[in-house]
Order: C-alpha cells, then structure tokens, then sequence
C-alpha cells in the first residue's frame, strides 16, 4: 500500500497519505488510525478545511482508488448511486432527470459545475451539514445509506443516518459505499425550494418534496428540510396531516402553519428562527399549490 509523507505548503500541517486498493484495507485503516484520520473523497470539505487549519487530520486515506463505490445502476427495487458518484454525474444523469427528479434537483443546486465535478454524493452525506443540498433530496426520495466496516455490511436509512452537525452514525473504520433509493411512483410530483444569500452560497433553507395525488386528495408525501435543525430533517408530523386531505386553501395554509411549527431552527443568529419559519411556510404555499395545479 503506497504511504507517502506529503509536505504541501499551500496546507498547514504534514500528513501521511493512504491509497488503499480494497474496502477491506480501507476500514482497517481508518479504524487503527482513528481520530486523527480523515476519509477522502472528493475533497471539497476535506481540503477546505485543511487549508484553512479548521482540521488537521494527521492522515489521510483516499477512497479514490477502491473499484466499486462509483456509479448509477438501476435496480429492480429502484437505483444505487455510489458513494464516489459526483454530484455533477447525478446532475447529468438522463435515468435519474426522468425517473428521480428530486435527486436531479437538489444536485444542480450545489455549488458550481467545478465543485460538482469534484464533490461527491457521499461526501456529501458523509460531511453531515445540515444544509447538505443531496441529503435533501434524497430523504424526501427515502433513500438508504449502504455501509461496510471492520465489522461487515450494514443498512440504515438516511432519516437515521444523522446524529447533528458533522455527525453520523458511522462507527471507526465505516464507510459509505452507496446510497439506494426505492422506485418513484411514476405520477409522483417533486419540488426543490432553496434560498440563499448567493446562488453559490450554502442553502440558508431548503425543502425537498416528492407527493403522489389519487382521486384529487393526497395519496402520499415526503418533505425533507435543509438548515432548519442541527441535521437535515422529515417533518412527518406534517406529512401525516395531508394525507388524505383535498388541497383546498384551507388545508394549503394550515399545513403551512404546522410545517413552521415543526421545524426545529435555531432561533438566534443572521438568518434565525423567526425568518426560516416565515420562509418555510411560503415554500409550502409554493409546494402544494404546484402540486393541486399539477
Ligand atoms: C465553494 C464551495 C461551494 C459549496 N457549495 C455547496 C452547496 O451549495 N451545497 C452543499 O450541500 N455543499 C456545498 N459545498 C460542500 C461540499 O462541496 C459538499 O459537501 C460535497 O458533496 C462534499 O463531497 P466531497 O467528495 O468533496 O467530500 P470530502 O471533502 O472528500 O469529504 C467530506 C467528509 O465526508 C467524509 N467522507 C467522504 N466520503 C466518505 C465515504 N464514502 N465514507 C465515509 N466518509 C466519507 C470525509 O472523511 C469528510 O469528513 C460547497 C463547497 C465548496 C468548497
């Protein structure tokens, strides 16, 4: 396996470099190394912080070189995106623009096309931040994370995956190696609302919403937030509230009322509680009126 001592002036602190060949030499890595390494991936996070001294990982193991992890594939059960799949390769994906939109919007709206060229989806996940603009998109498109570590495979779905800012549940010596995500009910309707201070900027608030009608009522709805709690989120309160439900005026403003209660903002700071709650009940007037007009 090379190791090689790296001294980069454009970055702070030394560290040993690690490109293991298999996932199995990967975990093993992490987990002896502990605390003081840092998975590598697209780099976008990993780097940025390094070079602005916010994280000093002693060592750092590249994921790039591990076959496997990256990719579209359809299933039978619906797609797996691997976690090495850039954000860019989702946003260019003709499988995924018509058969999971929401993925195809909440992928265009990271960043810029270079950062999209770089960043990957399971950095993105990985990384934790609560205004991740995938991880919107893909809990309102219920999909589940795909790990493996020192300890064998496992499965969780992203609405557990999230323990807080930079949290996850992944154990020393885990990693993702792809997220899944069921088939979309070929009538669903998604939407992607997002506000930031600059189209380039980190999403200040964002709601992904994926909804299926029957008979004029809401049959089915998913609505995942970003940067409104410390990961993002399902408000499944809300959800449960319109199912069933004719989207009349009445309904459209109450479920706005209860999604502002719902979500969990922090209430101080530039843009607060206050503001978010206000901005997220106006993406739920834009949302279901979309979604009765559709
Ligand atoms: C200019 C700029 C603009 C940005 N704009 C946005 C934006 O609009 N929206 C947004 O959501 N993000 C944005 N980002 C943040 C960043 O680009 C994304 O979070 C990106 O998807 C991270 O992916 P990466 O592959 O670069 O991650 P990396 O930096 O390689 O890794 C991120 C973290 O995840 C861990 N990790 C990576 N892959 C795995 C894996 N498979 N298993 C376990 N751990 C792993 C790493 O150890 C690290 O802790 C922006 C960043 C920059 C620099």
């Amino acid at each position: 396996m090379p190791n090689i001592n790296i001294h980069n002036t454009h970055i702070i602190s030394d560290f040993e470099y690690y490109a293991p060949e298999t996932l199995q030499e990967a975990s093993k890595l992490l987990k002896e190394l502990g605390k003081d390494a840092a998975a590598l991936a697209g780099g976008t996070e990993v780097i940025v912080k390094m070079k602005e001294g916010s994280r000093r990982p002693k060592h750092i193991v590249n994921l790039k070189k591990i076959p496997g992890l990256s990719g579209i594939k359809e299933t039978s059960d619906g797609i797996e995106i691997g976690a090495l799949t850039t954000i860019r390769e989702i946003e260019t994906s003709p499988l995924i623009k018509e058969k999971y939109p929401i993925l195809y919007q909440s992928a265009k709206v990271l960043g810029s096309v270079q950062i999209r060229n770089r960043a990957t989806v399971g950095g993105n996940i990985c990384n934790a931040s609560p205004c991740a603009d995938t991880a919107v998109g893909l809990l309102s498109a219920e999909g589940v994370a795909h790990i493996s570590g020192p300890d064998g495979e496992r499965k969780v779905p992203l609405v557990d995956f999230f323990l807080g800012p930079g949290r996850t549940v992944l154990a020393p010596g885990e990693i993702l190696t792809s997220i899944t995500v069921p088939k979309m009910a070929p009538n669903s309707k998604s939407t992607f609302n997002r506000v930031a201070r600059a189209s380039m900027d980190l999403a200040t608030i964002s709601l992904g919403a994926v909804a299926t009608m029957k008979n004029g009522v809401v049959d089915d709805v998913k609505l995942a937030w970003g940067t409104v709690a410390p990961t993002p989120m399902r408000t499944k309160d809300v959800e449960e509230f319109l199912k069933g439900k004719k989207l009349t005026d009445e309904v459209i403003n109450e479920t706005a009322e209860l999604a502002s209660k719902s979500i969990k903002p922090r209430e101080k700071g530039r843009s607060n509680g206050p503001y978010k709650r206000r901005v997220a009940k106006g993406f739920i007037v834009e949302t279901l009126s979309k979604l009765r007009e559709s």
